[in-house]
């Protein structure tokens, strides 16, 4: 009976099974997803608040629409001279053309002056006429960083920046970080297609899933990850159908302004999702074989892309 009882005792005092904690939100004009274990309902909670907390921090510092953002007075004051910008504005910069470099300008951050001609929601794109106008601004050469003074100028009148494919996973790894200080061990925070996970299920992995391109209730993989980054870049999420057919979407090729048609969908696994953010917009640009070739140089990331016929294809270090 005693040692029943104590038995009893001794399990009350165990945490509560129930110690994963989920969140949907929306921030930087997206789905924020957040699931989390810990065994103090306080931790998960202030784990959440924090993850929401920094989306919208990126979102006031990084959208071109907020008039009030460091990314606005960029666009606005960049061409008149040397303007000092934020470390972290610098360092995000700093990769931004690393991608542009590595990629010979497939991701291109000046995109812009064409990005900002279409209204996807509106079904709207711009003529040739205005494309040839926007494609002589988009050069990222003209994008000059000063990353240890933290200061930046564009080159010539007219240039404008989006950080829209890298600005998300670089949200997730701050919101990561915020979580790792608060000691959570296992974790899974999505802002649209960057995903970034820390450690496992809790003794199974993670299973992420990357959407079939042209079914939008299907999923065509799942990936069992843990402790990883993930990223898919696809031409589903923002576009329209134009009466001639054309299919206009959100990921644009800096040379001609224009969709760019290579691929469907494109995910990179990787380190961080920076990285892989970073990775699997220029991958989409760049279309199979370039896009392989490039992931096949960088140990450090893997790419299952889905081609314009909807076929996959792998990363070396993915092939079995
Ligand atoms: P999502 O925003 O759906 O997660 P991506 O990470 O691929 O997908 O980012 C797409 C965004 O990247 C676009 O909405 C746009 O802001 C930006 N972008 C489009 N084309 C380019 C490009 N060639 N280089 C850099 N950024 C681009
Ligand atoms: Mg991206």
């Amino acid at each position: 009976m005693l040692r029943i009882s104590s038995l009893v005792v001794l399990f009350l005092g165990l945490p509560v099974a129930a110690a994963w904690h989920q969140h949907d939100g929306e921030a930087m004009g997206t789905r924020i997803h957040i699931e989390l274990w810990h065994e103090q309902p306080e931790v998960a909670q202030a784990g959440i608040a924090a993850v929401m907390a920094e989306m919208t921090r990126t979102d006031q510092q990084m959208s071109p629409w907020i008039a009030s953002s460091e990314l606005a007075r960029i666009n606005s004051d960049a061409s008149n001279g040397w303007l000092p910008i934020s470390a972290e504005m610098s360092k995000l910069l700093a990769r931004s053309l690393e991608f542009s470099r590595l990629s010979d300008g497939a991701f291109d951050i000046t995109f812009a002056s064409a990005g900002f001609l279409y209204d996807y929601r509106a079904g709207q794109h711009p003529d040739r006429q205005q494309l040839r106008q926007a494609t002589s601004r988009i050069d990222w050469h003209q994008v000059e960083l000063d990353e240890q003074g933290s200061r930046l100028r564009f080159g010539k009148p007219g240039v404008v920046i989006d950080l829209g494919g890298i600005a998300k996973g670089h949200a997730v790894d701050n919101a990561i970080a915020r979580l790792k200080a608060l000691g959570i061990a296992h974790a899974l925070v999505t802002a649209g297609g960057d995903t970034r996970l820390i450690g496992d299920r809790r003794g199974r992995p993670w299973l992420v899933a990357i959407k079939d391109p042209r079914a939008a209730d299907k999923e065509a993989v799942v990936l069992p990850l843990a402790d990883v980054a993930v990223s898919t870049s696809g031409d589903y999420e923002r576009y329209f159908v134009a009466e001639d057919g054309s299919r206009y979407h959100h990921i644009l090729n800096p040379k001609t302004g224009d969709s760019a048609r290579l691929v469907q969908s494109v995910t990179i696994v990787g380190p961080d999702a920076t990285t892989t953010d970073g990775y699997s917009t220029t991958v989409f640009v760049l279309g199979v074989e370039r896009g392989l070739a490039l992931i096949d140089q960088h140990p450090e990331v893997e790419a299952l892309i889905i081609d314009a016929n909807h076929k996959l294809h792998l990363s070396r270090g993915l092939t079995p």
